[in-house]
């Protein structure tokens, strides 16, 4: 593996570790060269999945951007990191599953979505507000409002049946026009 750094080949292996639950190894390296550490992450690729961004240009499908997306929309809320991991490995393996050539930007934020509105209405909502990429401030209120009645009616449901469900659940995603942002765009 080329060190990130200097570029250099000669970099070793100091440590290799395998996850708690087994998908995927984690390695140290270390650099002859400039000294840098660094650590690199081995997982199973089932097959290469294409990303068709807003703007037509397809692209492979990459892990970390994605892992980027939802660590952003999760900052500060109780999700950890492996949670937010786990989220991440099986959006790719329906990816990878779905045997779609092309996968559309889109139908990935979707996905995101689906299971942020049913973990974390805060981290659901920022992730939304970049998928949505709201133009005018109505939109967005127009959003909130929509998801404010889904939580009421979620509350009532709750009180009634005492299903255990958290107020932080909601499972439908509204319908609203996505703007003109690239969800895949999110270098800042
Ligand atoms: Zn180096």
């Amino acid at each position: 593996m080329r060190c990130p750094f200097c570029a250099s080949v000669d970099t070793q292996v100091k440590d290799s570790r395998m996850a708690e639950d087994g998908s995927y190894i984690k390695r140290r390296r270390f650099c002859a060269e400039c000294g840098s550490r660094f650590t690199t992450f081995e997982r199973v690729q089932l097959k290469e999945v294409m990303v068709k961004k807003l703007n037509g240009i397809v692209v492979p499908f990459e892990r970390e951007k994605l892992l980027k997306s939802v660590k952003v929309a999760c900052k500060k809320r109780p999700i950890t990191d492996e949670r937010i991991d786990k989220i991440v490995s099986s959006i790719q393996r329906q990816l990878e599953a779905s045997g779609e050539v092309e996968i559309s930007s889109r139908e990935i934020g979707v996905l995101v979505m689906d299971i942020l509105s049913n973990l974390d209405i805060v981290a659901y909502i920022r992730f939304a507000s970049v998928y949505y990429n709201f133009e005018k401030k109505e939109d967005f209120l127009k959003f909130i409002d929509t998801i404010k009645k889904e939580i009421s009616a979620l509350d009532e449901k709750v009180d009634s049946e005492i299903t255990g469900k958290t107020y932080n659940q909601c499972s439908i995603i509204p319908e609203f026009p996505v703007g003109s942002k690239d969800l895949f765009n999110n270098e800042k």
